[in-house]
Order: structure tokens, then C-alpha cells, then sequence
């Protein structure tokens, strides 16, 4: 089923295709602003951004929802789309340096 992942699997295959920060060359990180449970589930805000130089790109801030199934995977119900546009705007600010 292609919306099951684990949560930390699914980001870090997107970080492999994160092109190296502009700045200081390093890859940057989902960091975990705060994370918490509303009534759909439970929700994460996320940064993209590189925790070396602090540098991140627009939209780099994002939310995703989501539920953890019985086997502690983690079903990505919303925010898809905004981890990829994240990741596709760091990369394209990373393409013009
Ligand atoms: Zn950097």
C-alpha cells in the first residue's frame, strides 16, 4: 500500500532526494517543531531546513496529519503535497546558487 509508511522512513527517503544546502553543503533535516493529537489523529509541524547553518528555504515550514496503525506505521492522511512542495523549493533555491 503505497500511503503506508513509517513516519521517519517515508521522510528520510524524501531527504535522499534533497539536494545539499547551498550555504554550507550539508543535507538539511525535518525538524520537528511540535508535534500533537486533534480528532482526526494525531499531526506533526515540520521545518525543513539545515541544521547546520539554520538556512531553509520558502515554505519550509509545513504540517502533516496522519494516524498510527496497530503495527506503529503511520498512515500520511494530509500534508503529502506540502512535504513536497517543501522539498521542492528548497531544492529549486538550491539549484539557483
Ligand atoms: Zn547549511
Amino acid at each position: 500500500m503505497e500511503d503506508k509508511n513509517t513516519f521517519f522512513e517515508s521522510l528520510l527517503l524524501d531527504v535522499d532526494n534533497v539536494k545539499n544546502c547551498p550555504w554550507c553543503g550539508n543535507k538539511p533535516e525535518f525538524i520537528v517543531e511540535s508535534c500533537g493529537s486533534s480528532r482526526e489523529g494525531l499531526y506533526w509541524d515540520l521545518e525543513l531546513r539545515c541544521n547546520c547553518c539554520r538556512n531553509h528555504g520558502p515554505n519550509s515550514h509545513f504540517s502533516i496529519a496522519g494516524r498510527i496503525a496497530r503495527d506503529s506505521c503511520v498512515f500520511i492522511l494530509e500534508g503529502k503535497d506540502k512535504l513536497q512542495q517543501a522539498v521542492n523549493a528548497w531544492n529549486r533555491r538550491a539549484d539557483d546558487e
